[in-house]
């Protein structure tokens, strides 16, 4: 036990960015949060705003030296992002040392792998890509029965978010709530591009239909609005 310990402590992960801020993408958005933005993605958004999370240089880290500077932030959220985080094997065990430790932990993935691999404790971000993020059909086949089963055990545990650049993903996107009923078991969020859909047009389109889901912006961006790093 103690020998696997050691192990888990002296695991490493590839991460591009460690930093606390303000949550600013879930239902969470506004409270404290530590992120762990670990490298590597699968996908190539044609909006992506962290190409250096696969483009650039990262750091290599030992576990306990991660669990060491959540430790320092007891009250904050902790969230772990990309990239696409579950593309490292040691994301699991980093999950588990953090639910351990009884904190309130946020996943963000995109969707393309499987989510039914994660620990029930963890609240999942699961984003959806639409036709317009030129990643379209990278959602893998049972994510969605997964959000739901997930929402089902532990209600509020899988969120859906949907990143809109105009009308045509909002329509999409609108149709794929109403067919699978996200929106009655999984908390639905839209969120549009920064430049792209603006959020008086979004919301005019939400109403109309009378969609009931989340119109989530960056709170982050508005924030910080001259960072692109560390927020
Ligand atoms: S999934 Fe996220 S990190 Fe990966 S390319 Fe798309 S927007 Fe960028």
């Amino acid at each position: 036990m103690v020998k696997d310990a050691v192990n888990i402590s002296q695991r490493l992960l590839n991460i591009s960015e460690l930093f606390y801020s303000i949550q600013g993408e879930s239902t969470y958005a506004g409270l404290p949060c530590i992120f762990i933005r670990l490298a590597g993605c699968n996908l190539r958004c044609r909006y992506c705003d962290a190409r250096y999370t696969y483009e650039e240089a990262h750091a290599t880290m030992a576990m306990d030296a991660i669990l060491s500077f959540v430790d320092s932030y007891p009250g904050a959220l902790v969230e772990i992002t990309g990239g696409e985080p579950l593309l490292q094997k040691n994301v699991y065990p980093l999950l588990a040392q953090l639910v351990a430790k009884g904190r309130t932990v946020l996943l963000e993935t995109n969707g393309s792998l499987p989510i039914d691999t994660i620990a029930p404790e963890v609240i999942v971000i699961m984003d959806i890509k639409t036709p317009d993020s030129g990643s379209a059909d990278s959602l893998a086949s049972g994510n969605i029965a997964a959000a739901k089963a997930r929402n089902k055990n532990i209600p509020g545990s899988c969120e859906i978010k949907f990143v809109l650049t105009g009308r045509n993903d909002y329509l999409w996107a609108r149709d794929l709530v109403n067919m699978e009923a996200l929106n009655m078991s999984c908390p639905t969020l839209f969120s549009p591009i920064k430049g792209e859909l603006s959020p008086e047009d979004l919301a005019a389109w939400i109403l109309q239909d009378q969609l009931a889901i989340r119109l989530q912006l960056q709170l982050h961006t508005l924030i910080w609005p001259h960072l692109s790093r560390g927020i």
